[in-house]
């Protein structure tokens, strides 16, 4: 790997500008608030395990976390149940449907399989340990802030538009309450559920959330240890299933590390033990993955070096 903080810098610069205005995709419509954030915006941030930072664009534009929120109640949720009880009352396994699918449940006997899409995601916060719906957010919203190092805050109005018109959620909840795998109250985890995925993140946040994953579990800004260094490789499997929904397996395949996104435009790959590559563009491909987000991750981690499979001589 190129670690020289010169070439990362450089690499951070260049992928912004080759890929900040590719053309394609469209912001996500289902919820109201994506739709109406400007399509051109376009943020790439790197931070390393050693707590190097780099970034260009609009890295600091506060984007909806979304789906990304899921990696992060699933390390809650497995330092409090641990990863075998994790594995065994959600999942690690990819669904194969869509991320919001009814029929992955009916397909796997009401077990959602994996805790990255909506139904185990639901069913992960459902195992946060907490008496009071107050209690399993602050818990939630107090790791986020942990993973990032910042104050990070809900958005008010997303949050209104999305427990507005997530009448698909709440219907996954019941479907899973009603198998015995949802472990609290159905619409308590769905409206936590649906609050975590409305916090506002910047580029360069998710990138040290990565950071911290990569790190072993310190935050490499704040140094406070966060997560246990044992639960993250299986944070990072999972993430390799099912991270960039229906393409994850293409993604895993191309580009080689351990991803997640969000149909806010945020994307995050992890390179174990050696940093995090986050990128943000409102506009999606069909499957939901950010369409410059992609490209922007991918040119830095091609050009670093930076792939979980690579093997001596490739
Ligand atoms: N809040 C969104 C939902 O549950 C998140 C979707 C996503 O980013 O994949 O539908």
């Amino acid at each position: 790997m190129t670690t020289d903080t010169q070439s990362i810098a450089a690499l951070v610069s260049e992928a912004h500008s080759l890929f900040a205005a590719t053309p394609g995709g469209a912001n996500a419509s289902y919820i109201p608030y994506l739709a109406s954030v400007p399509s051109t915006l376009a943020g790439l941030a790197v931070v390393t395990a050693d707590g190097q930072v780099f970034e260009a664009g609009d890295s600091k534009y506060a984007f909806a976390i979304e789906s990304i929120s899921k990696v992060f109640s699933l390390a809650l949720a497995m330092e409090d149940i641990g990863p075998d009880a994790l594995r065994q009352k959600v999942g690690a396994d990819p669904t194969g449907m869509p991320f919001n699918s009814v029929m992955a449940l009916e397909l796997h006997d009401d077990k959602p399989l994996s805790p990255l899409v909506n139904a185990g995601a639901m069913s992960t916060v459902s195992l946060v340990k907490a008496s009071t719906a107050e209690e399993r957010w602050a818990r939630i919203l107090g790791m986020q802030r942990d993973l990032a190092g910042r104050q990070i805050e809900l958005s008010d109005e997303v949050n209104q538009s999305e427990q507005t018109t997530n009448f698909h959620n709440r219907a996954i909840a019941w479907l899973l309450y009603s198998a015995g795998t949802m472990y609290s109250d159905a619409m308590q985890a769905c409206d936590v559920y649906t609050r975590q995925c409305s916090t506002l993140i910047t580029a360069l946040d998710l990138a040290t959330m990565g950071a911290t994953l990569a790190s072993g579990g310190i935050n490499p800004i704040t140094k406070k240890r966060v997560l246990t260094a044992a639960n993250i490789p299986h944070i990072l499997a999972e993430m390799t299933m099912e991270g960039l929904y229906d393409s994850s397996g293409d993604w895993a395949y191309t580009v080689g590390l351990p991803g997640k996104s969000g149909v806010g435009g945020g994307i995050l790959a992890v390179m174990p033990g050696q940093l995090a590559i986050a990128g943000f563009s409102p506009p999606l491909d069909p499957v939901g993955n950010s369409v410059r987000g992609q490209r922007m991750v991918a040119h830095v981690a091609k050009a670093l070096g930076l792939n979980l499979y690579r093997v001596p001589g490739a």
